[in-house]
């Protein structure tokens, strides 16, 4: 460790961030704006060796995962569907290269564009690896070379990693993380896939959609318990028919590197109930969670408390255990996503600038970016059932959409879940095309506390997919237009 002393602080700064992911890179810019001295360390090394900034989103997770979801998609489209809408291919080609190399250039502009609006607003961009110690002093190491610097705030927002698992060790290019599976340099034939989840799901169906057999083993006996029962099996049954085998109940037992026709495969144990059973996979993607980046940050003779999912602890306003120390995004408590690490940055910028700020953490929406596209906010049917609360309910399916069949594309609905005494709007779940735009009307509806009937009383362009969540507004009352009344 560095020897501490005010003489050997390289700079001192109103705020030190550590971590620009979507979290830290949002932090800093506000900090800025707002007119604090600010720097933000990152550790973040590209594949050239290069400093990267944008963390897990822009490197490795949100951005390069929808590039392929987009790509697969549209070679999908190409194979599959086109004919339908009376275009004929003769013959549709993947060029796995080129469609990598379009999801690099993507990952290389944004990342130079996060380092371009660090700059512009003033922001010192500092590589290496950050290490808080006491009196909000923050070590940096770079080639093994230590730099101290100071700050009168420190936000903390070191992001998460893929957690690992024993029985299926990642290895030889062949056990891959998230990380691994965007980067397949041939199409597998066989692929199998460890978690069910939100990374899961969307990676399965980025090689599925480009011709592997894909099968996915989940832990757990129900499928997407996190959305609303009714949408996940909708889904479901949606995954079923495109063919990705979705096995639950599947306890995985080990696995084990294997030569087949002097090629190397992944075999595969595992037990459902007490049938033991075995695959043999090309590639196996491990996506079974994230843990947070919470072990190398800060010095043990800084007391900061971790809970004991060894996440940082902080309360509403991103507070830690020490003065003036901030933690925000996935290193802390609640959903591991962008957008809610990015307004976490955004509020402890603006108290640590004395101004009033808060998060609606009710309100944060959700979406899984496969097909049918899965998309929610605020509580599930289960909730509210659990929670003894006096609910209506009005679905829209969008074969039910003009819209959506001039499109054709009509899988999924609308539900909307409002009070029964005020009708206001307590959830609103989506599974169909465009749910993750769909999800941003509720979002806005139920910020402004709408009630189901304030969306009926509204007008929605003709022919849109939005008017399937108009539709869903006021089947809530049973007076859906374009269904036939319940009995
Ligand atoms: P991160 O993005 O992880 O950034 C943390 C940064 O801090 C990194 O650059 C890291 O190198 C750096 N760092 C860590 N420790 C130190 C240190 N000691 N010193 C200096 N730097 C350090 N979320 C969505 O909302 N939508 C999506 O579509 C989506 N898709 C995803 C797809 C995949 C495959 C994955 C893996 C994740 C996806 N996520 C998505 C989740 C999303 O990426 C994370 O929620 C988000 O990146 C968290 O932001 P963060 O800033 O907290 O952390
Ligand atoms: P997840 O928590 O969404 O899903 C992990 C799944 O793995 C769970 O269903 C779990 O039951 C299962 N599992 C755990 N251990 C297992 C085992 N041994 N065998 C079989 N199944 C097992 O985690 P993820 O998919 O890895 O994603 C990590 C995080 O990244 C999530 O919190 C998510 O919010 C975020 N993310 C978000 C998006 C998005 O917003 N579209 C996309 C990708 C990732």
């Amino acid at each position: 460790m560095a020897l501490k002393t005010e003489q050997n602080v390289a700079g001192t700064y109103d705020v030190i961030v550590i971590g620009a992911g979507p979290a830290g890179y949002v932090a800093a810019i506000r900090c800025a704006q707002l007119g604090l001295k600010t720097a933000c360390i990152d550790n973040w090394i590209n594949e050239k060796g290069k400093a990267s900034p944008g963390g897990t989103c822009l490197n490795v997770g949100c951005i390069p995962s929808k590039a392929l979801l987009q790509s697969s998609e549209m070679f999908e489209q190409a194979s599959k569907k086109f004919k339908l809408h009376g275009i004929v291919l003769n013959s549709v080609e993947l060029d796995l290269p080129a469609m990598m190399q379009r999801k690099n250039k993507i990952v290389s502009e944004l990342t130079r564009g996060i380092a371009s609006l660090l700059k512009a607003n003033k922001v010192q961009s500092i590589a290496g690896t950050a290490r808080l110690l006491a009196d909000r002093h923050v070590e940096v190491t770079k080639d093994q070379a230590q730099t101290i610097y100071a700050a009168q705030n420190v936000i903390i927002a070191s992001g998460s990693s893929s957690i690992e698992i024993p029985a299926a060790p990642l290895t030889d290019n062949i056990v891959v993380d998230s990380s691994g599976a965007l980067a397949f340099d041939s199409v597998p034939q066989k692929v199998g896939v460890i978690g069910a989840g939100v990374i899961g799901l969307e990676l399965g169906s980025v090689w599925r959609r480009l011709g592997s057999e894909v099968i996915v083993l989940e832990a757990q006996g129900a499928f997407l318990p996190m959305a609303d029962e009714e949408i996940s099996a909708d889904a479901a049954r949606a995954f079923k028919k495109q063919g990705l085998d979705i096995r639950l109940n599947a306890r995985l037992l080990g696995t084990e590197i294997i030569a087949v026709a002097g090629s190397k495969k992944v075999q595969v144990t595992y037990q459902v109930g007490s049938q033991d059973c075995q695959e043999t996979f090309d590639k196996l993607i491990v996506a079974v969670g994230r843990k947070p980046n919470s072990d190398h940050v800060f010095d043990e003779e800084v007391d900061l408390v971790l809970d004991e999912r060894c996440f940082i602890h902080v309360n509403e306003k991103c507070e830690t255990s020490q003065p003036a120390v901030y933690a925000i995004g996935d290193v802390v408590r609640g959903p591991m996503l962008a957008h809610k690490g990015s307004e976490e940055g955004v509020m402890v910028a603006e108290l640590i600038a004395g101004q009033f700020a808060e998060i609606n953490y009710d309100l944060i929406p959700s979406v899984i970016y496969t097909h049918p596209e899965i998309a929610w906010v605020g509580k599930t049917e289960q909730q509210l059932k659990a929670a003894g609360e006096n609910y209506k309910s009005g679905k829209f399916p969008f074969a039910a959409s003009g819209r959506a069949k001039a499109q054709g594309d009509t899988t999924g609905l609308v539900k909307i879940l409002s009070h029964a005494e005020t009708d206001r709007v307590l959830g609103v779940h989506i599974s169909g095309p465009q749910a993750s735009e769909l999800i941003a009307q509720a979002v806005i509806a139920m910020q402004m506390q709408a009630s189901a009937e304030d969306l009926a009383l509204t007008v929605f362009a003709h022919p849109s997919l939005s008017e399937a969540l108009h539709e869903a507004a006021l089947a809530v009352d049973n007076r859906a237009i374009h269904l036939p009344p319940d009995k």
